[in-house]
């Protein structure tokens, strides 16, 4: 009887026009077994939390142009190898270089005394001898945009806006331009030097560096933010507040990296892949361990753990280091033009790159057809404490982004964000801050997507 309905189905299906090739739409219920059991194992396991162990003891900090960032390509080849990827390549990426040198601040009046600041990345330095100015205050990138042309000749601009913590992050993009756009816009006033408040949520006596976007021709700085508060109770009493900085910063010529990417190759469509994203070089600043070291561990374990378990998924994992993230997306935007002809076989993307609590969300950009399919992938996520936010508009964190803003789908997984801030590109970035519980969590998590998206034959354009 049951084939005689299927057949049925068919015709009627056929008669509609309904395309006679089998779409599905579904994970199968052996296909989410098995990512439960898959996700079980990862959420018992440390292996995350050791590979970050590993990259950060052998490695450390590793800032494109640094013979640090080489190591930690030769690290994560070696690594992949070791873990038994089934193939391991590097694809070159030529970004410019920067030196970061030395910062020297302090107010020179009216109340001396030395301050906490770190540079900001592809600054441009100083004169020899520094720079004495007067600082003049702006609330924002926004009230900076207003002062008059030439009103800053000579002076330092100072942006204090405070950033916000919040579960989404939101506020790193509200005071986050105030790094990326401050310095051009300080230059076209005048300024003969930017400093900000340090875009983050902490008030230890660090700095947070970043890039800057735009390439503004006047060094720049952020200040610590109890530094920030020291120099705001300044100018609070009404004389003009003279600073004196020194940076020996400079660009230097281009400088060479790679892309690293481990295949866990797929049994049907070994040309189709899902991919698992994140990004190998760092700061300079900490030891990388959080941003992305975290990204980077949590997707190998993802791929290992279903190594382990010796089921080859229907299509193939594609683990993918990216080259030069903080510095602009050098890496993943030299990979979308190697790949462009392959994009199709880019089936769906996650990376992992911010938070360092648990994923608390899952928000989809997929076909509309393909929802079914992630809310089932979504139920499977549910003993994590994930849930599925009502959208479908996601392209996927930092370099993933690239690849989803170019057409493929994606998934964010939203970590709660609420602390961050604290850590984010300061000397804090270290494993003290990096919770064990949070890596199991997020290795289950990338592990039962990895697993579902690759065995399924489902097209996630669709
Ligand atoms: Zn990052
Ligand atoms: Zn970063």
């Amino acid at each position: 009887m049951k084939t005689l309905n299927k057949i049925g189905l068919m015709t009627v299906l056929l008669g509609l026009g309904v395309s006679a090739v089998a779409e599905t739409f579904r994970f199968t219920p052996e296909q989410l077994s098995t990512a439960a059991q898959l996700g079980k194992k990862a959420s018992e396991s440390d292996l995350a939390y050791q590979l970050d162990e590993s990259l950060t003891t052998e490695v450390g900090a590793r800032r494109v142009g640094t013979p640090a960032d080489g190591r930690a390509v030769q690290w994560a080849v070696a690594k992949m190898n070791s873990l038994g990827f089934d193939k391991v390549w590097t694809e070159k990426v030529v970004t410019p270089g920067w030196h970061r040198g030395e910062i020297d601040i302090s107010v020179s009046s009216p109340y001396p005394q030395r301050l906490v600041a770190i540079t900001l990345g592809d600054s441009v330095g100083t004169p020899k001898g520094g720079i004495n100015a007067e600082i003049v205050y702006f609330a924002s990138v926004e009230a900076l945009e207003k002062a008059e042309a030439n009103s800053l000749n000579g002076k330092i601009a100072y942006i204090g806006k405070k950033m916000q913590p919040s579960i989404d992050g939101a506020g790193y993009g509200s005071t986050g331009k105030q790094r990326w756009g401050g310095g051009k816009i300080a230059e076209a006033k005048g300024a003969a030097a930017l400093l900000i408040r340090s875009v983050g949520t902490d008030h230890d006596r660090i700095g947070h560096t970043g890039s800057q976007r735009g390439g503004s021709n006047i060094p720049a700085a952020a200040l610590s933010s109890p530094d920030a508060d020291l120099v705001e109770n300044m100018l609070k009493r009404g004389k003009p507040v003279t600073i004196q900085l020194e940076i020996t910063a400079k660009r230097i010529k281009d400088v060479v990296t790679y892309n690293v990417i481990g295949e866990v190759t797929g049994r049907n469509k070994p040309e189709d892949f899902v991919v698992l994203g994140s990004h190998l070089d760092s700061w300079d600043v900490g030891t990388g361990a959080i941003d992305d070291g975290m990204g980077v561990t949590i997707t190998m374990a993802a791929a290992k753990h279903i190594i382990d378990s010796g089921k080859k998924p229907s299509r193939s994992i594609r683990v993918i280091l990216f080259a030069a993230e903080e510095i602009g997306l050098y890496g993943v935007k030299q990979y979308a033009k190697a790949h462009k002809d392959k994009l199709k076989h880019h089936l769906i993307g996650a990376e992992w790159d911010s938070g360092v609590r648990a994923i608390h969300q899952i928000r989809p950009g997929v076909g509309p057809k393909s929802l079914a399919a992630i809310k089932q992938l979504a139920k499977v996520m549910q003993p994590y404490g994930v849930s599925l936010h009502n959208s479908n508009t996601a392209k996927g964190q930092s370099d993933i982004s690239v690849l989803g803003n170019a057409g493929m789908p994606a998934i964010n997984f939203d970590s709660d964000l609420s602390d961050y801030f604290d850590y984010h590109h300061t000397e804090n970035d270290t494993m003290a801050n990096v919770p064990p519980a949070t890596m199991k969590q997020a290795s289950a998590i990338y592990t039962i997507f990895a697993w579902l998206a690759a065995d399924s034959d489902i097209d996630f354009r669709k």
